[in-house]
């Protein structure tokens, strides 16, 4: 078929962005198609056993009437809703947003967009089952799956499959008895290597990092307990405590306007690497720390182990020697990574970094094409990696889309 623009709208993805964005165009009656699996990264990239860093109250997706937030689920299931001090179990978060697709984006097709490519004033979507249909507008909300990064020094491992980053594991008592070198101090890196030693592995954890960073466990479950003093030197914030991250999750729209230089700095160094309060005892005492090192060369001899050259402040570099490295380093948003995306597409969106650059609305310089989670933090900062960034984005794709309808 041609590439007629019959769908107004299309959201590609069904996480915790594809949803609320979907549910806040149903809200305002938009005619769209959603695809996607529902809580898939959540189900099928990070570890059975995780908690989420995020507390309860940060980690609702946002639907356009406030009914179906974290607390609302747990009401219905008839459970009380802990807040800071009960960090949220990573199958709870699954189960919650699938009921919330259920409820508020019924519509989600699961099928794979195979293909997006721009035809004269409108996208033309192809998906896995072969099927094609125009849409005038395009929201990509795909999330982490293309990011996963790790450094070209952990190279000469991959053919073999002794490195991989923790977003190819689901379960991670694969290792049971290996010797897993952990390379990381973020909470990935920390809650990875935690659940591998809880699984019966042998993680052994290398950080650049001298001294691991753990969060200050909140003194009360709720910050409105806390007394006023403290409210004031440290406001609670979806990010967590301090008057910088009040900003950085309220004010969004405002870090658009920072210099491009200025963005990625505080991208990289705003919530730099630390793991949870309730990690640290998971993690002390537990499994040999190697920390202030950095990776140099990796060699792996066929069926032998691993071997690290790790550089620290020592002359001589030091070996590891272990059966597999996890290397919890992070995503890099790079639109050439975003394959389903045509090339042309791809060539004609403008950057910051590597990242799409965003109007306040969330369109890139493509018209009609519109970025969300991940890959529009370049634009509006560290809040739009997270859950509590949906209702942001939301609400503002879903006023574009209505406003430039009427055009
Ligand atoms: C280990 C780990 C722990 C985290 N913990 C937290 C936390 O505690 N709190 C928090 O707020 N955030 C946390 N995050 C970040 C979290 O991943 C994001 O906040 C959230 O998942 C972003 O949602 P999303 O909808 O953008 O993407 P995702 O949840 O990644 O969803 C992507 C969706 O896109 C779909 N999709 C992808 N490609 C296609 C395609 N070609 N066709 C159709 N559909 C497609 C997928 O099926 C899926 O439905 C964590 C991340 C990691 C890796």
């Amino acid at each position: 078929m041609g590439p007629h623009p019959d769908i107004p709208v299309t959201v590609v993805g069904a996480g915790p962005y594809g949803l609320a964005i979907a549910a806040h165009l149903r809200a305002r009656k938009v005619p769209l198609r959603v695809f996607g699996e529902p809580m898939d990264s959540w189900s099928t990239r990070m570890p059975a056993g995780m908690f989420l860093k995020s507390t309860p109250r940060a980690s609702s997706i946002a639907d356009p009437g406030a009914h179906c937030r974290l607390q609302d689920f747990r009401a219905e299931e008839g459970r009380p809703s802990g807040e800071d001090q009960h960090p949220v179990p990573i199958e709870e978060f699954i189960r919650y947003g699938r009921w919330f697709q259920e409820r508020c984006v019924p519509e989600v097709e699961r099928e794979k967009v195979e293909r997006i490519s721009y035809h004269r004033d409108a996208f033309r979507i192809t998906l896995a089952s072969g099927e094609a249909f125009g849409s005038r507008r395009v929201v990509l909300a795909t999330g982490l799956g293309p990011y996963p990064y790790l450094p070209p020094v952990l190279d000469p491992l991959l053919a073999d499959g002794r490195a991989s980053h923790p977003a190819d594991h689901a379960d991670l008592a694969v290792f049971t008895g290996r010797r897993v070198a952990v390379v990381g101090a973020g909470q990935s890196a920390l809650e990875s290597a935690a659940l591998l030693y809880e699984a019966g592995a042998l993680p052994i954890l290398v950080a650049r990092t001298r001294k691991l960073l753990f969060g200050e466990p909140p003194p009360t479950d709720s910050p409105t307990d806390r007394p006023l003093p403290v409210r004031m030197v440290k406001p609670a914030s979806p990010l967590g405590p301090g008057w910088s991250l009040v900003a950085f999750a309220h004010a969004p729209h405002v870090y658009r306007y920072l210099p491009e230089e200025t963005r990625a700095r505080l991208l990289r160094t705003v919530l730099g690497p630390s793991g949870a309060w309730w990690l640290r005892e998971r993690v002390d005492g537990r499994f040999p720390q190697l920390t202030g090192r950095s990776l140099h060369r990796s060699v792996a001899d066929g069926e032998g182990p691993v071997r690290l050259e790790l550089r620290g402040g020592q002359a001589r570099p030091e070996v590891l020697e272990a059966d597999h490295v996890l290397s919890a380093t992070g995503y890099r948003v790079d639109v050439d990574r975003l394959r389903l995306l045509d090339p042309e597409l791809r060539r004609a969106l403008t950057c910051t970094g590597t990242a799409p650059l965003l109007s306040a609305e969330f369109e890139s310089s493509v018209p009609g094409l519109y970025f969300a989670g991940l890959s529009a933090a370049a634009t509006f900062g560290p809040v739009l990696r997270f859950v509590c960034g949906s209702g942001f984005a939301a609400r503002r794709i879903s006023g574009a889309v209505v406003a430039s309808g009427r055009r």
